[in-house]
């Protein structure tokens, strides 16, 4: 991983590409906190190697990890913007919203956040029941341990099938069985995105739209969507994302444009369960500039 990232982050700085003059961050991570598979140590690391000025650990329903990120971001000289990530329903399907520069010690968020993820300890034993109807032997204390946080999601379940050798990537996991309308797919509580977006913004956050390439709708539906959203107070839009085509990304600039809404973007770095994806550079493509920072930091209501 590190190699990966040092090679290709050195390689950038030679090629005259422009590279050097922008100042990059990150604004979409995951770690241990949730159901990324590095610390929120080793994600930094990464970040500092990629040479990132400022990143936001975006961890699933939890905002345990942003004291010690904002500890080694001091090291390091790298700015931690406190975030989360909540997943909210969309008919059948979910829309997932980030949350930035939130009052991270507010005691509603963090009860909230605590619902959420009680919503994933009643689902995820029934998804392991699933499986082991299909002739897979894993318990939920086995996925529990993987886990070693109480933001348990379907990518530790992959993760312990691949360690037993029942997959042999995240991916196969995920297509034969945890995707939605595969076989051990269960579903979970989920808030509706208005209100998501109504807890970012009453814990002081700037609430943004994650990767609206995963969003199942047409342009115009998006659009209705998104207009829907910022008048229950959506602040912004993840234009810039690992797997946004380029065509994409202009599609959701405008769209941004369109509607007076913030620009974000990042990687959405998991670990192991998205081996394509690192700390800063996604595919390789991802650019996402510092310039974007402060326009997000002066939205925010938390300090
Ligand atoms: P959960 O939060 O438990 O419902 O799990 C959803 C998470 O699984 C998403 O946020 C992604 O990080 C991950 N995920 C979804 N689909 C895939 C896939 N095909 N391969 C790897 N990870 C995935
Ligand atoms: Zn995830
Ligand atoms: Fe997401
Ligand atoms: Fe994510």
């Amino acid at each position: 991983w590190q190699r990966g990232v040092l090679r290709r982050a050195t390689s950038r700085a030679e090629d005259g590409g422009g590279y050097i003059t922008m100042s990059r961050i990150d604004l979409h991570l995951h770690t241990t906190h949730s159901d990324g598979s590095f610390s929120t140590g080793e994600v930094m690391a990464f970040a500092k190697q990629a040479g990132l000025k400022a990143l936001a650990i975006t961890d699933h329903d939890i905002i345990d990890g942003i004291p010690e990120a904002t500890a080694i971001g001091k090291e390091l000289e790298i700015e931690v913007v406190p975030g989360v990530e909540i997943s909210s329903r969309l008919g059948e399907s979910e829309l997932h919203i980030l949350g930035y520069f939130l009052n991270w010690t507010d005691p509603l968020l963090a009860q909230r956040l605590s619902t959420l993820r009680d919503s994933r300890h009643l689902r995820n034993p029934k998804i392991v029941q699933r499986l082991n109807e299909l002739g897979i032997p894993i318990t939920y204390e086995e996925v529990r341990a993987l886990a070693g946080t109480e933001s348990v999601g379907r990518p530790h379940i992959a993760r312990l099938l691949m360690e037993k050798k029942f997959v042999t990537s995240a991916k196969e996991a995920f297509d034969r069985y945890l995707a939605n309308g595969r076989p051990a797919f269960v579903d979970r509580e989920l808030p509706e995105p208005a209100e998501a977006v109504r807890w970012i913004r009453e814990a002081g956050g700037v609430p943004v739209l994650a990767h609206p390439t995963w969003v199942r709708t047409s342009a115009d539906g998006l659009r209705v969507l998104v207009r829907e959203l910022k008048a229950a107070g959506l602040g912004g839009i993840e234009v810039h994302y690992s797997t946004h085509t380029p065509s994409q990304t202009t599609e959701y600039l405008d769209l941004a444009k369109q509607c007076d809404l913030l620009v974000t973007g990042g990687s959405d770095f998991h670990g192991v369960t998205k081996p394509d994806i690192e700390v800063g550079i996604g595919r390789g493509q991802l650019k996402v500039s510092e310039k974007l920072l402060d326009p997000l930091r002066k939205a925010a209501t938390s300090s």
